[in-house]
């Protein structure tokens, strides 16, 4: 095992000492004289410097082989450097080559089919593991942040026998000779849980054959998901709103330096922190977008386009409230004398748009009995989820929340497939 990580050493307290610490050649250089190695661990990066009067033939020649992501223990001491990276660098006096390597086929410009081709070492990118890093914390906010408000977890199941979402992205496979499906959210399941623990949430990947390649669809996602008894649909906006800006405000506390790595401007994170946050209905929406010359009229839904186009129009996320409930799924319950639906489309800003979608549930048997018929979906398959509305309804609300789409925007990063280190996309074959 390791004692020593790079982020620990790189302080005052080892100046002078002799350190041990294992890692992967991340650059090397070679000089007459000295070869320079910069060090990578999981923490961060370190100079490293051996003299060749220090060595024999042999050891100068195995440091020579050496190749990038060649794997290595270096002990040595530890001094102040103001030219190495981080301020400080390590005079080699011995070391143990555990692999000296092979020729690493990532440099760091290739294109991107060579760099899916090779995700497996793609992901070693302190790009990719400052990613990484930071969506582990956030999940970390997400959950305690939920716990906080007496949410609790559940594990609904992944196979399911019928479709929650549009039937069209269904994934299906063989359940002992009968057809099953890859769940595409948890939600009719939260809901049957509520009636026993009333708040309600669960993390788990939603599958969906998604018919379009965009910079914002996976095929397989994070989807943290809640459903809460008794809430309408301005209770749920309302406490969103707070939950988000509350793990929004601790990914600014703990993950400022990752953030900075990465070169996230922080100054759109904290207006979503500090300013209160956009509320348009669907309705409103559309004028806006008209009067921006976009062809759009009511009725249509709203794509990454036009999403992008409000989100730029405040600084910060907005909640688009009311959709038409042609464009929503059955179980939304309605308003505006069935015109509309008590939904909203969270857009996060910047050009990024949705990252949640949520209602309120219909909790009325009759008038959900009906939109099932009127969606075409087999009543018979229903028919647990309709008696979740004949032993004692209650309203209720919820949300699903795609993570991937959550730390893309607090990342700023350009495509979703980045927030993943092995993406399901249409375009890459499963190679690994
Ligand atoms: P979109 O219109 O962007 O496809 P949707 O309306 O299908 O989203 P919902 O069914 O409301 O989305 O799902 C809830 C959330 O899950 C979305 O707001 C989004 O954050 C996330 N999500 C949905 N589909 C995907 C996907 N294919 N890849 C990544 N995240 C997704
Ligand atoms: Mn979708």
């Amino acid at each position: 095992m390791k004692e020593l990580f790079i982020k620990d050493i790189l302080n005052e307290q080892y100046i002078g000492k002799k350190i041990t610490i294992k890692g992967w050649i991340y650059r090397k250089r070679e000089l007459k004289e000295n070869i320079f190695i910069v060090l990578r661990d999981s923490t961060g990066i370190i100079q490293c410097v051996a003299k060749k009067e220090n060595f024999s033939e042999k050891d100068w020649k195995d440091l020579l082989d050496l190749q990038i992501e060649g794997s290595i223990e270096i002990s040595g001491i530890l001094r102040k450097e103001e030219r190495a990276p981080e301020g400080y660098e390590i005079e080699v006096s011995n070391f143990k080559i555990f692999d000296k390597g092979s020729p690493f086929p990532l440099h760091g410009r290739e294109e991107i089919s060579t760099i899916m081709k090779y995700r497996h070492l793609y992901i070693r990118t302190r790009k990719q593991n400052a990613i990484m890093k930071l969506k582990s914390n956030l999940l970390k906010y997400l959950r305690e942040e939920l716990e906080k408000l007496g949410y609790i977890e559940v594990n609904p199941p992944i196979i399911i026998p019928v479709a929650v979402e549009e039937v069209q992205t269904l994934f299906s496979l063989d359940y002992f000779g009968k057809k099953a499906y890859l769940t595409q959210s948890s939600q009719l399941y939260l809901e049957a849980l509520i009636f026993s623990l009333e708040k309600v949430y669960c993390l788990a990947p939603s599958f969906r054959a998604e018919k379009s390649r965009t910079r914002r669809h996976l095929h397989e996602f994070w989807h943290l998901e809640i459903e809460a008894a008794w809430y309408k649909l301005n209770d749920l906006i309302n406490e969103t709103e707070k939950y988000l800006k509350k793990v929004l405000e601790r990914v600014i506390e703990n993950d400022k330096k990752l953030l900075e790595f990465l070169g996230r401007d922080l100054k759109p994170l904290k207006n979503a922190i500090e300013k209160d946050w956009q509320r348009i209905k669907y309705e409103e929406a559309i004028e806006i977008l008209q009067k921006k010359g976009l062809k759009i009229e009511y009725g249509n839904d709203l794509g990454a386009d036009e999403e992008k186009v409000l989100t730029l129009e405040f600084e910060v996320p907005i909640f688009v409230t009311h959709y038409p409930r042609k464009l929503k799924a059955f179980y939304m319950k309605e308003s505006g004398n069935g015109k509309t639906v008590e939904n909203f489309d969270l857009l996060a800003p910047e050009g990024y748009g949705e990252i949640i979608g949520g209602s309120e549930r219909e909790d009325n048997y009759d008038i959900l009995l009906n939109k099932i018929k009127e969606w075409n979906l087999p009543v018979e398959n229903y028919k647990w989820y309709l008696d979740l509305r004949k032993y004692g309804s209650v309203p209720h609300s919820g949300w699903g929340l795609g993570v991937e789409r959550l730390l893309m925007w607090i990342c700023k990063l350009d495509h979703i497939r980045e927030t993943l280190p092995f993406p399901r996309l249409r375009e890459t074959e499963i190679l690994v």
